[in-house]
């Protein structure tokens, strides 16, 4: 990394989505620059982090957009999703609604995505663990009939987020290349 000349062999644009205040720009700040803030702002106009890795000796520059407070039903736009490669769909394990809402936004995706798109399910916050409304069986049953991958993460305690962006960007890597 950090390689002036550095050759890029792969961009793959990811999206984040998923309800307001389940931690989608503090997954994304933990995963990019290594920070998270406890009072983040509402994210400001449409936004994209990139972080460059190494996949099986390629040069993959990960491009990962977050949503501008477009939270919203149906407010997130289909420039949002065009391009799109991977899908993290994320819910805050404390907040069962957050959950509830995951199949709406599958669609929202399927709706505008690329059907070969691979999505992740993310369940933020584990570090609140006492505050669990969400069961892990529940989130791995829907995951397993929507055919996506699955992960608890806390973007505070850093718990599996470099897991999750890797897992999804290597899947990718893995269906293109
Ligand atoms: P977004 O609206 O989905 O982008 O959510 P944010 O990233 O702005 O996070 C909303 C709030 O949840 C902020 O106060 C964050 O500090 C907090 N938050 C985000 N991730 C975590 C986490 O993993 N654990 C805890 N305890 N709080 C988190
Ligand atoms: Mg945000």
């Amino acid at each position: 990394g950090g390689d002036f000349n550095q050759k890029i062999d792969y961009v793959f644009k990811v999206v984040l989505i998923g309800d307001s205040a389940v931690g989608k720009s503090q997954l994304l700040a933990r995963f990019s620059r290594n920070q998270f803030s406890l009072d983040s702002k509402a994210t400001i106009g449409v936004e994209f982090q990139t972080k460059t890795l190494e996949i099986d000796n390629k040069t993959v520059k990960a491009q990962i957009w977050d949503t501008a407070g477009q939270e919203r039903y149906r407010a997130v736009t289909s420039a949002y999703y065009r391009g799109a490669v991977g899908a993290m769909l994320v819910y805050d394990m404390t907040k069962r609604q957050s959950f509830d809402n995951m199949a709406r936004w599958l669609e929202e995706l399927r709706g505008h995505a690329d059907k070969n798109i691979v999505v992740m399910l993310i369940g933020n916050k584990c570090d609140l663990g006492n505050l669990r409304a969400v069961p892990r069986e529940d989130a791995q049953e829907f995951a397993q009939r929507e055919n996506l991958f699955f992960m608890e993460t806390s973007a505070l305690e850093s718990t599996n987020v470099e897991t999750a962006f890797l897992t999804i960007l290597t899947e990718i890597y893995r269906i293109i290349s």
